[in-house]
């Protein structure tokens, strides 16, 4: 068997940190090239990380992440709680967790690579290498991996006609406040199906707090976003939570807009055809985008890598490429479906939400934890022989 010695990650977002740490478990070489010249501190919103997230990237070393959000509770936009969703998740900060992932790398002796946007590749039959947008090349390596995110140019490189990201009709908002007001939920998020628009958030006992919007809005890319000001980003959210009963607007209020983080357009990608090609393979976004609706984005991007180092581990890069596809497509492209319709009930009409609201009951009922067991209950057996 031809063992892969060497790897080049492309991206050092949150997939590629876990695969290079993963390869390095399993015994292979890798190194991250990173477009960004720094790495993104204080960039990015919040997201979750569920209890087969955790797992996974425990297999890697990182232990602890962020604080318990142990439930959701649903709420109509008269603040009636049509329901209760409990799992162990963690609530964290999307730059904490790419902060704590990227220590670890360098901690364990992963070459990391800033100001390295890869446009192109070279395959020298035994090998190949990356091409960076400054001209340079990277060192020869048995495989590349595209950890390259929603927008990967390795996707591209596999294949000129993948798919582009689809837009949920969604912009997605979010801040971090201090002095919270709403007394505190603990470890429950509260999320509320507005009339206009969709509201979540979370406060703790020492006075801090959290919440995100989800504002239906034309396709905007992330900069046209930006190009708005925040003040008057403030006052569309404002305007479109004012006749909803839940504590939207107390939580805008307390929110210096540049406290304000715009996340841009909700994205995902149901089905990309071809996750690898020759020595190159997607990880993460790239493959498997999922809109940040399902929680389940940083997660299945950490057991993706995973995943995919440990088929590295037990079988050349060809026969590996194929059983991580194997193990993964249906799993994601299952999670990215179920995040996609509740997209569509974020921005029901005024019929669609007595509907919404009914079938979020009966989703409750059938929601049971051994029902979603499927999706959280997920665990790597990393000391199992991947088989062709
Ligand atoms: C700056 C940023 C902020 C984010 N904020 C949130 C958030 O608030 N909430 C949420 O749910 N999700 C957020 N995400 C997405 C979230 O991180 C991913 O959905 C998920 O964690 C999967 O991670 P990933 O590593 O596959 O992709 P990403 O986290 O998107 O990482 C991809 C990495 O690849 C790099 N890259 C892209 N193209 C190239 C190239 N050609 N050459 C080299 N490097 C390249 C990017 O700069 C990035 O660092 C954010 C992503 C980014 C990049």
């Amino acid at each position: 068997m031809t063992r892969t010695r060497t790897a080049i990650v492309v991206g050092g977002g949150i997939a590629g940190p876990v695969a290079a740490l993963a390869l390095r478990r399993a015994g292979i070489e890798a190194t991250v090239h990173e477009s960004h010249s720094t790495t993104a501190d204080g960039i990015g919103g919040a997201l979750s990380v569920a209890p087969n997230g955790r797992a996974a990237l425990g297999l890697v070393g990182l232990d602890r992440v962020g604080v318990p959000m142990n439930a959701i509770v649903l709420q109509n936009h008269k603040g009636r709680a049509i329901t209760e969703l409990r799992q162990p998740m963690q609530f964290t900060w999307r730059a904490d967790l790419h902060r704590r992932l990227y220590d670890l790398a360098l901690h364990q002796g992963v070459p990391v690579h800033h100001g390295h946007e890869l446009v192109d590749v070279r395959d020298s039959g035994t090998g190949i290498r990356a091409v960076f947008a400054d001209g340079t090349t990277s060192e020869e390596a048995d495989v590349l991996i595209g950890a390259d995110g929603l927008r990967s140019t390795v996707r591209r490189l596999i294949d000129p006609r993948a798919p582009q990201p689809r837009y949920s009709g969604l912009l997605g908002f979010g801040a971090r406040v201090d002095g919270a007001g709403p007394p505190p939920t603990g470890d429950r998020m509260y999320m509320a199906f507005g009339r206009c628009a969709f509201f979540g958030y979370q406060t703790f006992d020492d006075g801090t707090g959290v919440w995100f919007a989800n504002l239906p809005h034309p396709y905007a890319t992330w900069q046209q976003v930006r190009q708005t000001p925040n003040e008057e980003w403030l006052r569309r959210l404002g305007e479109a939570f004012a006749g909803d009963t839940v504590p939207a607007l107390d939580l805008l209020r307390r929110t210096p807009p540049e406290a304000l983080v715009t996340a841009g357009p909700m994205e995902d990608l149901p089905h990309v055809p071809h996750w690898h090609r020759g020595r190159m393979v997607l990880v993460g976004d790239s493959a498997h985008a999922t809109s940040p609706s399902s929680g389940q984005g940083a997660s299945l991007a950490a057991e993706s890598a995973v995943e995919l180092a440990r088929a590295l581990r037990d079988l050349p890069h060809s026969q590996a490429f194929a059983a991580y596809e194997r193990a993964r497509r249906a799993r994601v492209e299952r999670v990215i479906a179920q995040a996609a319709r509740t997209n569509s009930g974020k921005a029901a009409g005024a019929v669609g939400r007595v509907f919404r609201d009914a079938l979020l009951s009966l989703f409750a009922r059938l929601a049971t934890p051994e029902k979603m067991a499927w999706q959280y209950d997920h665990r790597i057996h990393w000391d199992t022989a991947v088989a062709t």
